[in-house]
């Protein structure tokens, strides 16, 4: 039950669908939470208001991963008022699908910048404070490994590189006793992918269990992950995309 207890899980993007279902269930197994957002001030407030409720302290902070420097700022905060981070959720993600012909310079910057820089400069933030038992974990998609339609060649290019950041960081902070793994969900149920948007039958058509996850589903994994007993896997992607990719 209590996997995760006294720990302190900082997760991008918490306002939110996914980041805000890994926020409440971390909190449910004990960990004190930080989550960043961008614009959904009072979604994020009352993300953390659920985890207050839960007994357990909780800390919303607005950050664009397109920032460096807000990045940094919110590590920084977060040690100053929790004392350690134990846990690095990586999860704020931006998807822009267009035709080939019609992405711009800056959907390119905006997209390498929040999926694939943040997420670098986040785990190399917070590895600096993190001790043997640490965890990254990083939100990646199944797109990473398949891309089953035109358009998502941006997101896909940008995903995919977090597998080779995944494993990279695995071994540079394996000696220590910190893990880094990612977590590749396909079709779940939110503001980025509704279960009732006009491709969704698409979606569902080419999975094998043909049915959206929900953000909950997806942190169940983060919470092993997180534990103590998932000590020995490190610099894996785990898919759960309820067969779409096989
Ligand atoms: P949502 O769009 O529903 O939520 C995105 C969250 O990230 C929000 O909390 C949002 O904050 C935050 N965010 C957006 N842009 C930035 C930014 N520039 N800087 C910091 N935070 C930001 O997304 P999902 O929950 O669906 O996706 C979460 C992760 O899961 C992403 O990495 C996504 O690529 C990945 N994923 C999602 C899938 C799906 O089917 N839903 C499938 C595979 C992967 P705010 O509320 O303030 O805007």
């Amino acid at each position: 039950m209590n996997q995760l207890q006294n720990k302190v899980v900082f997760i991008t993007g918490g306002s939110r669908g996914i980041g805000a279902g890994i926020a409440k269930r971390v909190a449910s197994a004990g960990a004190d939470v930080v989550i960043t957002y961008v614009n959904s001030a009072a979604r994020a407030k009352q993300v953390t208001d659920d985890i207050e409720q839960l007994g357990r302290r909780a800390l919303a902070i607005p950050v664009d991963n397109a920032s460096p420097d807000a990045i940094n700022d919110a590590i920084e905060k977060t040690i100053a008022q929790f004392g350690r981070i134990d846990i690095l959720v990586n999860n704020a993600g931006i998807y822009i699908g267009k035709p080939l012909a019609d992405y711009t310079l800056q959907d390119i910057d905006n997209t390498i910048a929040v999926n694939i820089r943040a997420v670098f400069l986040a785990s190399q933030k917070a590895a600096q404070y993190m001790q043997a038992g640490g965890r990254i974990i990083t939100i990646g998609s199944n797109m990473a490994e398949r891309v089953a339609f035109a358009t998502g060649s941006l997101y896909a290019m940008s995903k995919s590189a977090l597998t080779g950041l995944t494993k990279g960081l695995a071994r540079d902070l394996g000696p220590k006793g910190v893990t880094v793994n990612m977590v590749n969900p396909g079709p779940i149920d939110t503001d980025m992918n509704p279960a009732n948007s006009a491709h969704a039958d698409a979606l569902r058509n080419a999975m094998a269990i043909p049915k959206y996850g929900k953000p909950a589903d997806i942190a169940e994994l983060v919470v092993y992950l997180a534990s103590e007993a998932s000590w020995m896997m490190t610099g894996a992607s785990l898919t759960m995309d309820g067969g779409f990719n096989i």
